[in-house]
């Protein structure tokens, strides 16, 4: 099939080298000049790494170079990404520097995709375009009068040089970790940074007690099983029933830890609640340098304030917070979060891909209801948003293959509103219009395999409740679903038939 993909970020570029091997002819989009998605020159702040840790943000089948730190750089990451795009061939199916303006349904079912260069009509099309791409900067009052007095506004990812900041007042608007990460390099040459941080987040050391690695902690499946899924397998049963007591305190002794080992009691930045809303939030992985820069003044955090409006006064940039503070403001950096959507998609598609508020409405983060063809990718961000991405490119690659046995659209419905409501819960809505799965990284995983019956063995899944979750563990998958592909009847039609769920039984992948 003809296959037309939108983004070359990570969910792309792994959906384009799935359906390559699997047969289909792929052409990927991408406004930018280089692959990389969020990790792309044109969008790198200084001193933005990856939180997760380099293996753990690994594709199955492309180990990360040994001599990257354990934290990558953005710049690293871009260039892991585009070898990966090399290695596979995909950097010979890429359309750079390509925004797709429309996507629209034709008349028999396919894909019509415009760009500057003219339309083009696909079999299928899959949205990669990312969930954490267009930043969301607040419309402040006053903004005009700022900028007219010399005030800068920026939205972090257009923040590329920390020498843009050198001597300025500087605020930096948010606490998670990209206001965290930006405000370090900007403190060592501005004349102030502040910090503004409507609510401070709980903040995991790298290290816990300055030894233990957080990804033995967090990103292996016990660390997953210490939240309530919404339905509770095996060990999680005891977890949530009488071990509850134990998991708790598992879980906030990290709190304890991090309020220790910060000095966040005499900084003033203990944050309310429990460790357990981390949750509820971003994994708030601490910023190497971020308090130190607290303590010793450089960077002044003003917690639970919002700036109201922006101004000018005696012909100079201002801002002025809730509590009534003016603060000198010539520039201001917004790592304030990420908008979504599909403005490229057509209205009658749009219409059957929200709920009332606005949610993405995709069966097992990948597939709309009641739009045949499409398909999403990336749409499931996560702890270890690559590998959910490589599952979900096999997912779609077996599903264009028509071998996923779906239920009917009415209970795929249902399925995605009950998923919902409990992530609003469990997340307290946090779930970026339901396109962010954290912490239930591993429990995607495990759904999308199971429709597939492709799932790694059960030993070395158990290796990851107690050892950080080793993407490479899974990097017989693909390999096992072509060779299911292969396997099947041949077709006749240029549109491929569904093989039979009999034509494609489970195959022993290599754990
Ligand atoms: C600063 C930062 C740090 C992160 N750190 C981690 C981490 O440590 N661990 C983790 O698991 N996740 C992390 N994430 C989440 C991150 O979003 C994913 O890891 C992953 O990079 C997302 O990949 P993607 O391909 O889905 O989207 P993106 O990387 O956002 O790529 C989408 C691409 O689509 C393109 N595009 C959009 N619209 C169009 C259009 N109309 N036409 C053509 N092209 C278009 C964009 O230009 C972009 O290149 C981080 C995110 C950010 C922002």
């Amino acid at each position: 099939m003809r296959i037309a993909i939108i983004g070359a970020g990570v969910a792309g570029l792994t959906t384009a080298k799935v359906l390559l091997q699997a047969g289909h002819d792929v052409l990927v989009y991408d406004r930018t000049p280089d692959v990389g998605g969020v990790w792309s020159e044109t969008r790198r702040y200084p001193g933005v790494t990856t939180q997760s840790s380099k293996a753990q943000y690994s594709l199955s089948d492309f180990p990360m170079p040994k001599d990257y730190p354990e934290w990558p750089t953005g710049a690293q990451i871009q260039a892991y990404f585009a070898a990966y795009a090399a290695e596979f061939g995909v950097d010979e199916v890429l359309r750079l520097g390509t925004e797709v303006t429309s996507a629209a349904r034709t008349s028999d079912g396919r894909w019509t995709v415009l760009t500057r260069d003219g339309a083009e009509v696909f079999d299928r099309l899959v949205v990669a375009n990312g969930v954490f791409c267009e930043p969301l900067v607040p419309a402040y009052p006053g903004v005009e009068e700022f900028t007219a007095a010399g005030g800068e506004l920026l939205a972090g990812t257009e923040f590329h040089d920390a020498e843009e900041a050198r001597g300025k007042h500087v605020l930096v608007v948010g606490y998670g970790k990209s206001a965290c990460d930006v405000a370090v390099p900007i403190s060592k040459v501005a004349a102030s940074t502040d910090v503004i941080a409507r609510q401070l987040l709980w903040k995991v050391p790298r290290r816990i007690a300055g030894v233990l690695n957080f990804k033995m902690l967090l990103l292996t499946r016990m660390g997953e099983a210490l939240f309530r899924y919404i339905r509770l397998r095996g060990f999680e049963k005891f977890l949530h029933g009488p071990g509850n007591g134990v998991r708790r305190s598992m879980l906030n002794s990290v709190g304890s830890v991090s309020v220790r080992q910060f000095g966040l009691a005499k900084l003033g930045l203990v944050p309310k609640g429990h460790m357990e809303d981390i949750v509820r939030g971003a994994i708030g992985l601490a910023t190497e340098g971020f308090f130190e820069g607290v303590e010793d003044g450089a960077i002044a955090v003003r917690r639970d304030q919002v700036i109201t409006r922006l101004l000018e006064k005696e012909g100079k940039p201002w801002a002025e917070l809730a509590d009534g503070t003016v603060l000198p403001a010539e520039l201001v950096v917004c790592a304030t979060g990420f908008t979504q959507g599909v403005p490229f998609l057509d209205p009658d598609v749009q219409e059957r891909l929200f709920d009332e508020r606005g949610n993405f409405l995709l069966y097992r983060q990948i597939r709309p209801i009641g739009v045949p063809g499409l398909y999403f990718n990336g749409y499931n961000s996560s702890f270890f948003s690559p590998l959910n991405a490589e599952m979900a490119a096999v997912w779609i690659a077996a599903d264009v293959a028509g071998i996923v046995e779906l239920p009917d659209d009415a209970a795929m419905r249902r399925a995605v509103v009950e998923q919902l409501e409990f992530m609003d819960d469990a997340t307290d809505r946090h779930h970026c219009r339901g396109t962010k799965i954290i912490p239930f990284s591993m429990h995607n995983v495990d759904e999308v395999l199971g429709d597939l019956d492709l799932d790694i063995k059960a030993r070395v899944r158990a290796s990851h409740w107690l050892n950080p979750i080793d993407p490479a563990a899974y990097r017989g998958v693909t390999p096992a679903l072509v060779a299911r592909l292969a396997s099947a009847e041949p077709r006749s039609e240029a549109v491929p038939q569904a093989p039979t769920v009999e034509d494609a039984r489970p195959r022993d992948i290599a754990g």
